[in-house]
């Protein structure tokens, strides 16, 4: 064998523990359930839903759970498309575990959302099946618009996930991870508000709004690379005016704060708001400055409950990638972890370096290899829950941590 083809070879993966007797028995009710839960994750995929419109994904999904003995509500928080599923008895644990279930334009099920709801499902059924070895209580949380708004956000604030001793969900991704890292953000929109008048004959009559957007523009390109530290400030223009030969009189810009902690972009935002009334003075126009979504959080991975995930992948024949993610984005998950302890596992659809967001993607959740990734996130899900609701240990250990991260931080 040569060095390159010696490099190349997979290391066998290091030998685990076995599963317990009812570990073993939660992957055979995971494997029973198989066809409901590859059911699921077809029929999201031929009839994607846009962020807030999941009425077909939240009925199949509340019926299937209702018939599996779940107690359900629906419209949870104000969104007509979210729901909770509670299923269990006594004191013990509280175990949450998310379904995301929105599509994006033209490329469908392009994150793979299907596949969430899919391992949200099996792992809720499989649970149920078993339910009578288990003490405590088990919460499905349908979360919608994930790709929009974060129906997390919302859910977060209203509380559902307050006092859970653990919130669980999986991902499609090109690899396995267990420790997730992700920006917090806040979006805003900037207007300038000037006054018209001929571009060329008379311009100083005018004050133009595009100059001050402009301004804006370049200065927070300047502001991203004084700062680093991980900030990003992305933006567009959306407004500049109407003819060249008019001065504009409104010019309307988006931006977004990325920061690796939620402290340090308010901080950065505070910033851009002094920098938009230094130019709003240096030019004359007015403006208005207001937020176009919730602030994400940043995420803060449950190092405890990130551990016996990564082990049970592991059990699954799936080895994790641990190494922090350099490029991240944004997760409505992030607003989750700031209320109890969290994990947001990602599961490897085997179809190489794939682009998320893309017709290939959601194509993949429907391969024979994203099949197999959807009954292990739905295992890595059940086995994870099964711990948190078998295992004091593991429960404080994971509580402690997470006062031990600090008070909760609201958006
Ligand atoms: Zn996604």
């Amino acid at each position: 064998m040569t060095q390159k083809r010696r490099r190349r070879a997979p290391a066998p993966l290091e030998p685990r523990p076995a599963l317990s007797p009812l570990h073993k028995l939660v992957v055979q009710a995971v494997d029973r359930r198989g066809p409901d839960i590859l059911g699921l994750s077809r029929d999201l995929y031929l009839r994607p839903e846009l962020s807030g419109e999941e009425r077909h994904a939240c009925t199949v999904v509340t019926a299937r759970l209702e018939k599996a003995g779940f107690k359900v509500e629906r419209g949870v928080a104000g969104l007509g498309t979210a729901f909770t599923a509670r299923l269990g008895r006594g004191r013990g644990a509280h175990v949450g575990v998310l379904l995301e279930y929105d599509a994006l334009p033209e490329v469908g099920h392009g994150c793979g959302h299907n596949l969430i709801a899919a391992c949200g499902l099996g792992a809720g059924l499989a649970l149920a099946d078993l339910i009578r070895r288990w003490r405590g209580r088990l919460t499905l949380v349908g979360t919608p618009a994930e790709e929009t708004f974060g129906g997390k956000v919302v859910l977060a604030d209203a509380g559902i996930f307050d006092r859970m001793d653990g919130v669980l969900m999986v991902h499609a991704g090109y690899e396995n991870r267990v420790f997730s890292n992700s920006l917090a953000c806040g979006s805003f929109e900037v207007v300038f508000l000037g006054r018209s008048a001929h571009a060329v004959t008379s311009p100083e009559l005018g004050i133009n709004a595009l100059d001050a957007l402009v301004q804006l523009y370049v200065g927070l390109d300047l502001m991203e690379k004084s700062l680093g530290r991980g900030v990003r400030i992305p933006g567009v223009i959306l407004e500049g005016g109407v003819r060249p030969n008019m001065v504009p009189e409104r010019a309307v810009g988006r931006f977004s704060v990325r920061a690796p902690t939620h402290a340090l972009r308010r901080a950065v935002h505070r910033r851009v708001v002094r920098l938009v009334q230094g130019i709003a003075r240096a030019t004359g126009a007015r403006f208005s400055i207001h937020p176009t979504d919730y602030p994400y959080l940043e995420m803060r991975t449950s190092r405890a409950l990130a551990e016996v995930a990564r082990e049970h992948l592991l059990r699954l024949g799936r080895r994790t990638n641990d190494a922090p993610r350099t490029a991240m984005g944004s997760l409505d998950m992030g607003n989750v972890s700031h209320r109890a302890p969290a994990v947001h596992i990602y599961v490897d659809l085997g179809a190489g370096a794939i682009a998320g967001h893309t017709r290939e993607f959601a194509r993949a959740t429907q391969a024979a290899a994203g099949r197999r990734a959807t009954l292990a996130g739905a295992k890595v899900l059940a086995l994870t829950a099964l711990d948190l609701l078998t295992r004091p240990t593991l429960r404080r250990a994971a509580r402690a941590e997470f006062r031990a991260a600090g008070a909760r931080t609201t958006g």
